[in-house]
């Protein structure tokens, strides 16, 4: 993939082109990845064809609340992010490190893990790339790169859609990661369905991409569909929510025992359903397991959390054993020490935290709270 900072010819596909990708991704060798309905909620799988895109659906989205809907159209991408993210295939939640086993011959190590799929992902959102390239920065370009994390990411796909419509819980544009894709895809699609038309104009980020598009029946886009197409994405960069992150590293280093954070932890159930649905937290532990035959043990990694208590146990005890000092971690790191440590925000703006915090927490909310404005949320104590 490369950069496409400056204009590119763009071309328009129709729904019939559009049905090409999936093979034509698939014929190279990839496994194509991308958004589907199940369980009430639009989540990343396997699809095998275009009709496993959640044509027709949308969501509706507040702090603590995901609904899914019928559209009045049969748009495929009608909808905003769901609660995975593409860290699901890049950084799975649970993976098996080292299988061992000992017969009457000793002990083999047995490298359990069969080398990944190669991916395709189909669908991802500009704050989704923003989120990739910053657990690329974690556990790609750091001291020690990941290799699970690694040998997963190596020559993925990207097939980038661009956000026409912003659920309530976004604020991409205000974290400078949305709502236009502007980088790192192979193509990036912005669908147009209405008016009795349902077409994608369609922009090449790569030679790769570029190929692609050519066996898709393309057509050339007009300036006016262009500027339609535009003009789409710029609507959906006007967001209810916004984070104001001027100087926000040293407004949280220098607010450590500010009140507000007692006021959250009276909230927070410390879940850790915002580190999990988060496309961009990353911590993991490593466990042992063995069999009570001594004959076979296992090394599994899975995500962890630091809204848990064990994920602080040091010498007996947790280093943050209270609420307030959990959740004070996690708003801290993601946008103060973050930058430290990686040289940018942990935070994408993607939202997914508000929506999926079963007692509506909402990191803008917090900040705002803790930079001495008024906050917005009915939520009491
Ligand atoms: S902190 Fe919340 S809004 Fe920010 S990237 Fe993580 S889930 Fe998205
Ligand atoms: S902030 Fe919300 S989602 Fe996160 S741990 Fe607390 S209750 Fe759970």
């Amino acid at each position: 993939m490369q950069n496409s900072a400056g204009p590119v010819p763009r071309a328009v596909v129709t729904l019939e082109g559009l049905r090409r990708l999936i093979p034509l991704l698939e014929r190279r060798g990839y496994q194509v990845a991308g958004p589907t309905v199940r369980d009430g909620a639009i989540v990343y799988e396997t699809l095998k064809k275009l009709e496993d895109l959640p044509a027709g659906w949308t969501d509706e989205q507040e702090a603590g609340r995901y609904r899914l809907k019928q559209r009045e159209d049969a748009a495929l991408f009608g909808y905003n992010v769901g609660p995975q993210s593409w860290k699901k295939f890049l950084h799975p939640s649970t993976i098996e490190l080292i299988h061992i086993e000992r017969n009457g011959e000793g002990v083999r190590v047995l490298n359990q893990s069969s080398p990944p799929p190669h991916y395709a992902f189909l669908g991802v959102r500009a704050c989704e790339l923003a989120a990739i390239r910053v657990q690329d920065r974690v556990l790609l370009e750091d001291r020690f790169a990941d290799p699970v994390y690694a040998s997963r990411r190596r020559g993925v796909f990207m097939v980038a859609v661009q956000c026409t419509r912003a659920a309530p819980t976004c604020f991409c544009a205000s974290m400078q990661c949305g709502p236009r894709a502007r980088q790192d895809f192979d193509l990036a699609l912005t669908e147009i369905a209405d008016k009795g038309r349902h077409l994608f104009v369609v922009e090449a980020g790569s030679a790769a991409g570029a190929e692609i598009l050519r066996e898709m029946d393309p057509r050339e886009a007009s300036p006016a569909l262009c500027q339609e197409a535009d003009e789409a994405v710029e609507r959906a960069a006007v967001q209810t929510r916004q984070m104001d992150t001027a100087g926000i590293r040293d407004l949280l280093y220098q607010n450590f025992e500010h009140p507000r954070w007692d006021h959250v932890a009276a909230r927070c159930l410390t879940c850790a359903n915002c580190t999990m649905v988060c496309p961009t937290c990353f911590c993991t532990v490593v466990e042992d397991v063995s069999d009570v035959t001594g004959s076979h043990a296992e090394r599994w990694r899975r995500w962890d959390s630091c809204f848990t208590q064990a994920f602080s146990y040091i010498h007996g005890g947790s280093v943050r054993p209270s609420v307030k000092s959990r959740y004070r971690q996690w708003m801290t790191h993601k946008l103060a020490s973050w930058i430290d440590q990686f040289g940018s925000s942990g935070c994408v703006g993607c939202g997914r935290c508000i929506t999926w915090c079963p007692a509506g927490i909402d990191i803008t909310e917090e900040v705002r709270a803790i930079r001495g404005g008024s906050a917005t949320s009915s939520r009491a104590l």
